[in-house]
């Protein structure tokens, strides 16, 4: 059966990899509506090369640009800005939407996806750390499956199989350690942003790989875990991994360990999110096992990864904090980025942000969304 797709972040990282899937797999799934944040010429030529009916654009506000670029792509059938995305992803035609924006800029669609009823393979963790207490009950409301495309929840999904949660004693994420895993702690003040966005093992794009740096990116995880997969924070946990070759390990009560392995590429956890519950034959990823000379394990540094540590605390308090976290952190990375802060500073404010702000145990979607627009906002300012 053709699967119609609607892919959001079409023009990243993991859009790039899923237009990799989508040509391997091709005719097995259509394009029916992609998104990009600016990068029109991209997106253009996605829409040229699939043959999309209908293309957003949520970045380009002003109206003279938006008619320049509706005169240069007269074939395609452009739409401007977040609500004309929301209208899109109600009024399209789909059956599964990716969604691979990047932050939380991310959120809105998940819930317009899953309000339609489409099936949403999520790449964007950061719906389910801001609003996984709103967006769960929803996904089950509309009878919809919700399939992870984040590698360690790829691979989570998998080892569980058919047992029931009760069959879990402990799920262990693995993390690769990022740019800096081996940098002496005495050097940290000192790491530039092109140091940051190198990572040892996986190409992905500049959010999530400071976040490896920080392993900010594996408190997400966490969150992301307990939502996906309905465990309590005290049976989920992170272990150093530097191979990234186990994707993640689902301890059960009996003591057994399962674990799904491959190369570290996201085409794979992308091919399955899009087959479930199949598995559709590919070439794209290939895992040599005698070129794996070892595989190594590690606590997580409390030193190194202090934001780490931070996201699991706010994550058990819960509420609007893991947004506020979440938030300070984008905003943070913003000034790394431009070098207004030092990387350890990235910790440093993401902790005086969640000290003392006023918590609400169940926030609405729209008290998250101002939230996270205000604590942004409020950081930037204060440094500029
Ligand atoms: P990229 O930065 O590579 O791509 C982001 C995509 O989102 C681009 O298409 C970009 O458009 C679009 N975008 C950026 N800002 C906005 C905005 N404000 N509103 C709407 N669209 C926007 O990110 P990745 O592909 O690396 O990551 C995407 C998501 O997937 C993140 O949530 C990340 O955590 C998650 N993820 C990524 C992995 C990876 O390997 N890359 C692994 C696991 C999860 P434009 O190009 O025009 O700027
Ligand atoms: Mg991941």
């Amino acid at each position: 059966m053709v699967s119609k797709l609607a892919l959001l972040g079409a023009t990243g990282s993991i859009g790039f990899s899923t237009l990799a899937v989508l040509r391997e797999q091709a005719p097995q799934f259509t394009l029916s509506l992609v998104s990009a944040h600016t990068d029109h010429q991209k997106l253009a030529s996605v829409c040229r090369e699939f043959k999309v009916p209908v293309a957003v654009l949520t970045g380009i506000g002003d109206p003279a640009e938006q008619a320049s670029l509706r005169q240069k792509y007269p074939d395609m059938k452009l739409y401007f800005g977040e609500k004309e995305l929301l209208n899109a992803l109600r009024d399209e035609d789909y059956d599964t939407a990716l969604n691979a924006i990047s932050g939380s800029a991310g959120l809105r669609a998940s819930f317009a996806i899953a309000g339609r009823k489409a099936r949403l393979a999520l790449a964007n963790k950061e719906s389910l750390v801001m609003a996984g207490h709103l967006l769960m009950p929803l996904i089950k409301k509309a009878g919809v499956e919700l399939l992870p495309v984040d590698s360690e929840h790829s691979a989570i999904f998998q080892a569980i199989g058919a047992h029931p949660i009760s069959e879990i004693s402990r799920i262990h994420i693995t993390a690769s350690g990022g740019s800096f895993r081996d940098l002496p702690l005495a050097d940290f003040g000192s790491v530039t942003p092109r140091q940051a966005l190198q990572h040892p093992n996986w190409s992905m794009g500049a959010k999530v790989t400071l976040d490896s740096a920080t392993m900010f990116n594996k408190a997400l995880e966490v969150m992301e875990a307990h939502w996906l997969f309905g465990l309590p924070y005290e049976k989920i946990g992170a272990v150093l991994h530097p191979q990234s070759v186990i994707h993640s390990l689902v301890e059960f009560v009996d003591g057994s360990l399962l674990a799904q392995l491959s190369a570290p590429d996201m085409k794979l956890p992308i091919l399955y999110a899009l087959s479930w519950p199949h598995r559709l034959p590919s070439e794209l990823v290939q895992t040599d096992l005698l070129s794996l000379n070892r595989l190594d394990f590690a606590p997580v540094s409390p030193e190194r990864y202090p934001l780490y540590y931070l996201g699991l605390e706010v994550a058990k308090t819960g509420g609007i904090l893991p947004t506020v976290l979440n938030s300070a952190n984008e905003a943070a990375l913003r000034l790394f980025l431009e070098e207004r802060i030092s990387f350890p500073e990235i910790h440093e404010l993401c902790a005086a942000a969640v000290q003392g702000y006023p918590n609400i145990a169940e926030p609405s979607l729209e008290e998250i969304i101002e939230a996270n627009r205000s604590v942004y906002a409020g950081i930037i300012k204060s440094r500029c």
